[in-house]
């Protein structure tokens, strides 16, 4: 059995959609009116959508029910499923703290909840039954004030117990406003000794090339190899890693078709960029890491040993697998022995 890592998983997209509608259903809220059968809602949830934002747009449902209380619920049934069903030994859980705080709170009020957010979800991730690695990444926000971005990469650099590295989420077109700003608190979150990692270059109006130093690894970057690969060699010096994650491509209408990802990859292995292969929202999608993986080879965009590639740089590029060997090696030793 192989074991994977994940790099790129958001907690709001993480909740499968059986799981999802159950809690609506427990909890009798008034979603579960709309959705009195399960299928309806699964087709709601899970079907695509036209742009990124009306995609982004259906995490403030998951956020919306993701409170202090019901975290461990949701957490809980998550580690159990990555567990059983796909394998990992490894995940990045990423989130924006400060949506997770009751909006009827004042702002300095929500940034002080915020910590005890990344305890909550740091001691549910741990569940000794069901044995993964996990950590968190803190997603600063394209629609959240400045003030707010800098506590979160405060925040971060003050939990690393549970915390690996930052990020900025909220779709990448909306970044080019405040484009200092963003490249400021990247800035300061290194100078912390902070990782980083970011949604950038996912879509064509998501392409920042100021900012593009200040990451050690990419969220997506899909559009460096399909519309910058000039990009590539300096992407390759810098032994920065792109986070493709195959399905969201399809479900936010920025690619017509996965097979446009063999251009991708081909360029990316071309130019010696490593790729780890992500899920982004696997519950959101319905769709498993292996399953990701399954894909990508039956629709002949990579063979099985850019797989295993792939597989290897996650761990490679894990903020908080600490560069040990990835866990096959020790039947692999077995197997020697
Ligand atoms: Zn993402």
């Amino acid at each position: 059995m192989t074991l994977y890592a994940e790099l790129h998983r958001h907690l709001g997209g993480s909740v499968v959609p059986r799981i999802l509608w159950r809690y609506f259903q427990r909890h009798a809220s008034d979603l579960i009116e709309r959705f009195p059968d399960y299928p309806d809602f699964e087709e709601f949830y899970t079907r695509s959508r036209n742009t990124l934002d009306e995609y982004l747009e259906l995490h403030t449902l998951v956020e919306s029910v993701q409170t202090v209380q019901t975290l461990p619920y949701f957490i809980y049934r998550l580690i159990r499923g990555a567990y059983i069903f796909e394998n990992l030994a490894y995940l990045e859980l990423r989130y924006t703290p400060y949506l997770r705080t009751p909006d009827s709170l004042s702002q300095s009020e929500r940034i002080d909840k915020m910590a005890e957010i990344v305890d909550v979800v740091g001691i549910a991730s741990r569940v000794p039954e069901y044995p993964i690695v996990t950590s968190q990444i803190l997603c600063a926000h394209s629609r959240l004030p400045y003030e707010v971005n800098k506590a979160i990469i405060d925040l971060a650099a003050s939990k690393q117990e549970y915390v690996c590295g930052i990020d900025i989420a909220g779709g990448d077109s909306h970044y080019a406003e405040r484009l200092d700003e963003f490249i400021g608190l990247y800035e300061y979150a290194r100078s912390l000794g902070v990782k980083t990692t970011g949604h950038l270059y996912e879509t064509t109006a998501g392409c920042y090339p100021e900012m593009l130093p200040y990451l050690m690894r990419i969220g997506h970057g899909i559009q460096i190899p399909l519309l910058h690969p000039e990009l590539l060699a300096e992407v390759a010096r810098n032994k920065q890693c792109l986070e493709v994650c195959p399905t969201t491509y399809l479900k936010t209408g920025t690619l017509d078709d996965i097979k446009q990802l063999k251009i991708v990859f081909d360029r990316c292995f071309d130019a010696g960029v490593d790729i780890a292969i992500c899920t982004d929202n696997a519950g959101l999608h319905n769709v498993r890491l292996p399953f990701e993986y399954e894909s990508l080879l039956t629709h002949d965009i990579i063979n099985f040993e850019q797989l295993k590639a792939c597989q290897e740089a996650a761990f490679r590029h894990a903020f908080a697998w600490g560069g040990r060997d990835r866990p096959a090696s020790i039947l692999t030793s077995l197997l020697q022995a």
